[in-house]
């Protein structure tokens, strides 16, 4: 899958999910990256090469797309043995799962009595993901087209990845593959694309911050539940 990606994760993300330490939470971030970044998967090979290089037992090989998607369906293997796999597989509703990445689809699948969609204002709703760690909240976000997150801050990183159509904010335009960053003091406010929803994927490791002077009336922003 290939298409114009603009924003990656950086160099060091991608050099600790190769060596295999980064955090649960944003390898699932990362491999979603993965599914549609060209560029990335290539970096990652000549890193996977250089690791394996320099491992004693180094085997000359042609790496190819599907030793690549080998790789990622055992990191994907080794995240889900933690998780409770029992429940149906209920998928959000109005979901093509098959457009999305393996790993997301997996964890759709697995998330306990299935990943099902909860409104957190009129136009944005949330699918908690089950990941078996508790540093982030993993999850699903939708936003309907044109529809407004509310403006906020973050009181911890924010990992976001673009699953489906667009959204933009104050810096930029983000589709299908992008991945942002946003940490404490980087205030935006999301907002839809206007031809079509837009889902992500996000990480978060502690709420974010309603800039709004009613931002207490939103309890559901205020707290997150890693699961
Ligand atoms: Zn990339």
């Amino acid at each position: 899958m290939s298409n114009q990606i603009n924003f990656h994760p950086d160099r060091s993300m991608l050099v600790e999910f190769s060596a295999g330490t980064l955090e649960t939470a944003l390898t699932i971030c990362v491999s979603a990256h993965l599914h549609f970044c060209d560029q990335c998967r290539s970096e990652l090979l000549s890193l996977d090469q250089l690791g394996s290089q320099l491992m004693s037992d180094a085997k000359p090989s042609d790496i190819d797309e599907s030793l690549l998607d080998t790789v990622m369906a055992k990191i994907d293997e080794a995240e889900l043995a933690q998780v409770n796999s029992k429940g149906s597989a209920r998928v959000p509703v109005n979901e093509k799962p098959s457009s999305f990445p393996f790993s997301v689809n997996k964890l759709i699948e697995s998330t306990e009595h299935s990943a099902t969609w909860s409104r957190l204002n009129s136009s944005l709703d949330i699918a908690r993901l089950k990941t078996g760690q508790d540093k982030f909240e993993v999850a699903l976000h939708r936003l309907c087209a044109g529809g407004k997150a509310p403006k906020h801050d973050h009181q911890g990183i924010e990992y976001t990845v673009v699953l489906k159509g667009s959204l933009s904010d104050e810096r930029s335009v983000y589709s299908e593959g992008d991945f942002l960053v946003r940490q404490p003091g980087d205030i935006h406010q999301p907002m839809g694309g206007q031809n079509s929803e837009c889902i992500c994927l996000s990480a978060l490791s502690a709420p974010i911050k309603l800039t709004s002077p009613l931002g207490f009336l939103m309890k559901p922003w205020l707290q997150i539940r890693p699961m």
